[in-house]
């Protein structure tokens, strides 16, 4: 681990919220890749193949963890739940507050919950949230939104993330491709 690293004063979680049967699986599947890669230790799912869960948990089986996996029957009783346990819920979508002006209140909260969604979110869910926060005002990608946002979040300290119980590793180099078992 880089030394000072820390990104444990933060508890960030996904919410993937709205998934299409089959399409989806392989955005879905990413969602929890970055999320894992970019800071997060879990993601929620509501409605998705298990073949999606399935192969995170075989991701951080390989690569590491901690990183929690779960699938929620109720996104509107998970988003409660996480409020009531002293949590905050930042929905990320073009129609927020840029993300700038928000970071630093965000960062004031220890856990955070973050929501990206597939194709229209349920329009309750801007109610419900804490933070409705743009990543640029132009539509793209729940993948790239939640990437830029973990990390600008963590400030790209993120990417040092030393993962536990690896079976590889992989040794960067500037040709070729280095792995090493661990295990
Ligand atoms: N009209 C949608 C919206 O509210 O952002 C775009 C749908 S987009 C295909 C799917 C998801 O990507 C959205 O639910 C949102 O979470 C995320 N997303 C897309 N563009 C975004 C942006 N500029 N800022 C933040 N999130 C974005």
């Amino acid at each position: 681990m880089q030394r000072g690293f820390s990104l444990e004063r933060h508890e960030v979680f996904v919410l993937r919220l709205g998934h299409r049967y089959i399409r989806d699986i392989r955005i879905s599947t990413h969602v929890g890749l970055v999320a894992r890669a970019f800071g997060a230790v879990g993601v929620y799912y509501y409605n998705v193949e298990k073949q999606v869960l399935d192969s995170l948990k075989k991701v951080v089986d390989r690569w590491g963890g901690p990183f929690h996996v779960e699938e929620i029957t109720s996104w509107k009783k998970m988003i409660q739940e996480w409020k009531d346990s002293s949590g905050i819920v930042v929905h990320l979508t073009m129609y927020g507050e840029p993300v700038d002006t928000v970071l630093n209140r965000i960062r004031a909260s220890k856990r955070i919950l973050v929501v990206v969604g597939a194709e229209k979110v349920p329009s309750e869910l801007y109610r419900m949230t804490d933070y409705n926060v743009a990543i640029g005002s132009q539509p793209h990608s729940e993948v790239a939104a939640l990437a830029v946002f973990l990390d600008r979040f963590f400030e790209g300290r993120e990417l040092g993330r030393e993962f536990q119980n690896a079976k590889i590793k992989v040794v960067p180099s500037s040709r070729g491709k280095r792995l090493v078992t661990l295990k």
